[in-house]
């Protein structure tokens, strides 16, 4: 599947935000959002140019498909989704990108971050419902059970996932057990659950244009 290659903490410096890409880097006193929060490149430290309503929505949007790891026709497929559902376009477009079976690795704890998480599934670490899903786009569902096949579970990051317990706090719309690395969806995700500070009316005015 392809994916953004650059350089992740780039991504937080031109967003103007920390996005957490990096797994325990981000929670350090390494994380360079932290240490220089001016966006990147030769202008970067001078003031922020006072931006377009245009500019206002495509950066929200580039904030949030990259918080997920997504490319523009990814990303796209995505609203397009969340389009044809009942509700607000924008909270429709945050639930579906929450649901996602990447995303919800990364939320379990199961990975430090979102790449990471990634990598699990796509390499076929990853079961949902006893069966292989090795597919990061894959939407859960309530009920679906996703937990870590039985070899993986060997390896040495998921034991410490079971000693350690998960490192985050897992949101309420999912439980999880460390002990036996199983994950559950408990309920849809809300509003209140996305972790980033999102204004996802933006994204819906940027395609509406
Ligand atoms: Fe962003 Fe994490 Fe890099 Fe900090 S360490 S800039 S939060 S990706």
């Amino acid at each position: 599947m392809a994916r953004y290659t650059g350089p992740v903490c780039r991504i937080c410096r031109r967003e103007g935000a920390k996005m957490f890409l990096k797994g325990d880097r981000c929670f350090s006193g390494k994380c360079a959002y932290s240490k220089r929060p001016n966006p990147p490149g030769q202008h970067g430290s001078g003031r922020r140019s006072k931006i377009s309503e245009y500019g206002t929505q495509l950066r929200e949007k580039q904030k949030v498909k990259r918080a997920y790891g997504l490319l523009e026709k990814q990303f796209r497929r995505e609203f397009e989704r969340a389009e044809k559902m009942q509700g607000p376009a924008g909270e429709n477009l945050l639930q579906l990108l929450e649901r996602r079976l990447d995303n919800v690795v990364y939320r379990l704890g199961l990975g430090d971050s979102r790449a990471q998480a990634r990598q699990f599934v796509m390499h076929g670490h990853i079961l949902v419902n006893g069966k292989k899903v090795d597919i990061p786009s894959y939407t859960t569902n309530v009920g679906d059970v996703i937990t870590v096949a039985p070899r993986s579970a060997q390896e040495e990051h998921f034991k410490q996932v079971r000693e350690e317990g998960a490192k985050a706090a897992v949101p309420p719309w999912l439980e999880f057990n460390p002990e036996t690395l199983t994950g559950r969806v408990a309920t849809v995700p809300g509003r209140d659950d996305i972790d980033l500070t999102i204004e996802e009316h933006l994204i819906v005015e940027l395609y509406s244009r």
